[in-house]
């Protein structure tokens, strides 16, 4: 039996569930039943927009960001499937701290709830660079449903891999 290297943090009959979905090839369907919507965030450029209208929206004050960009290199797992990085510069006799952001550039093929969670998640890294209580109640406070929206997210990255692994579509009944 494969380990669900996504969903690892969660309860057993969860997990127990998701393998009953995958044996049944419903995994997807299932998915895209709920989340049928794309997105059109389709270059960086558009990215760079959309991460500074929402974080216009709610985080108006904390510090402000600096490169906002698809990485395709980016290790989806490495940092809860996406990073921040803060890069200082000396400018002048000044410090500026300057905030990036990658987002993994599976989300650019990803329903937009999904590119949303990720954004979100990146964003309340500005504030709280821990995974904290804090940190969670600012992401619950940007998108009420964060919480649902990353389990769902690692189901759709679980799903991609099952995909990946099958060389043969599953049978049709
Ligand atoms: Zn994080």
């Amino acid at each position: 039996m494969n380990a669900l290297k996504y969903l690892a943090g969660y309860p057993l009959h969860l997990q127990a569930r998701v393998r009953e979905l995958i044996g049944q090839g419903r995994l997807g369907a299932t998915l895209a039943e709920k989340y049928g919507q794309p997105h059109t965030v389709r270059n960086d450029g558009q990215l760079y927009h959309y991460v500074h209208a929402l974080k216009h929206q709610h985080l108006r004050k904390s510090a402000p960001l600096g490169k906002v960009v698809y990485d395709a290199k980016l290790q989806v797992m490495k940092h809860a499937l996406g990073t921040h990085t803060t890069v200082s510069r000396v400018q002048g006799s000044r410090l500026k701290a300057s905030r990036e952001i990658r987002i993994a550039s599976v989300f650019r093929d990803a329903p937009a709830e999904f590119l949303k969670m990720i954004v979100v998640h990146e964003l309340a890294h500005l504030k709280e660079a821990e995974h904290n209580k804090s940190f969670y109640q600012l992401c619950t406070h940007i998108e009420p449903d964060y919480h649902q929206l990353e389990f769902d997210v690692r189901l759709y990255l679980t799903h991609l891999e099952t995909e990946q692994r099958q060389c043969l579509p599953p049978p049709q009944f």
